[in-house]
């Protein structure tokens, strides 16, 4: 049983954390992007099975949870992978960005870095958000990546203050897309398998026997429909 700990970034009132409004007049809220990954990625992961999740925010934005709550929460769960959704600012309203996915920069654990790479490169191959930046593989002191006891990412999903990325990261579409990937590396790096399509459409009859004498059929089938059980006679030519 593989675990997974997943958190979107900070809480729908986090101040500051926002579309630039020039770029998008709603002004959509960094944690709004954040968490409508973090559900789809849960939605496609439960096609799966092979693996437990924790959640370690509030699904529903309303609760202020600490990032030192989030990585104890991850910790005493024994999470196996920890993702944090987050999206970046820092072009202020200029062209480029794209994703950028962080590690802890003193993790000496390769298989961090394994999880660093193959999620960039996922997120890449779905969403095409390659962007400018010179580190894209980029670590960092971030408390999420130096805390957890696990393997740890944070991607930076786009930029919320560029002219190129903001259109992008609104859409629905770019959502499902970024979900697409990290739910791909998770279930082919933890090897989780599809669960079985339910059979509902086949049928198990019970054949109970044949006679030579028609009469003997009728008997039969007569003493059936007396104890509740469908039955029919239905001719048949050898
Ligand atoms: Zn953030």
């Amino acid at each position: 049983m593989f675990k997974i700990a997943l958190t979107a970034g900070h809480y729908r009132y986090t101040a500051g954390k926002r579309c630039l409004k020039k770029l998008d007049p709603n002004e959509t809220r960094e944690w709004v992007l954040n968490n409508r990954i973090a559900n789809k990625v849960e939605e496609l992961l439960a096609e799966y099975e092979g693996y437990s999740l924790l959640r370690t925010d509030d699904r529903n934005g309303e609760k202020e949870i600490t990032m030192e709550e989030r990585v104890a929460a991850a910790n005493n769960f024994g999470a196996e992978l920890y993702i944090s959704i987050h999206h970046n600012a820092g072009i202020m309203g200029g062209k480029g960005g794209g994703i950028v996915a962080y590690v802890y920069g003193k993790t000496k654990n390769p298989v961090t870095l394994e999880w660093q790479k193959d999620l960039y490169d996922a997120l890449i191959k779905h969403t095409g958000l390659k962007g400018n930046r010179a580190t894209p593989l980029a670590s960092s002191n971030l408390y999420e990546c130096r805390a957890t006891a696990m393997p740890a990412v944070l991607l930076e999903l786009g930029f919320m203050d560029s002219a190129t990325d903001v259109p992008v990261i609104l859409s629905e579409e770019y959502a499902n897309s970024c979900a697409a990937a990290i739910t791909e590396v998770i279930v082919k790096r933890a090897g989780l398998t599809k669960k079985p399509a339910v059979q509902s459409d086949t049928l198990y009859r019970v054949q109970v026997g044949a006679f030579r004498v028609k009469k003997n059929a009728e008997n039969l089938a007569q003493e059936l429909k007396s104890k509740g059980y469908s039955a029919i006679v239905r001719e048949e030519q050898k």
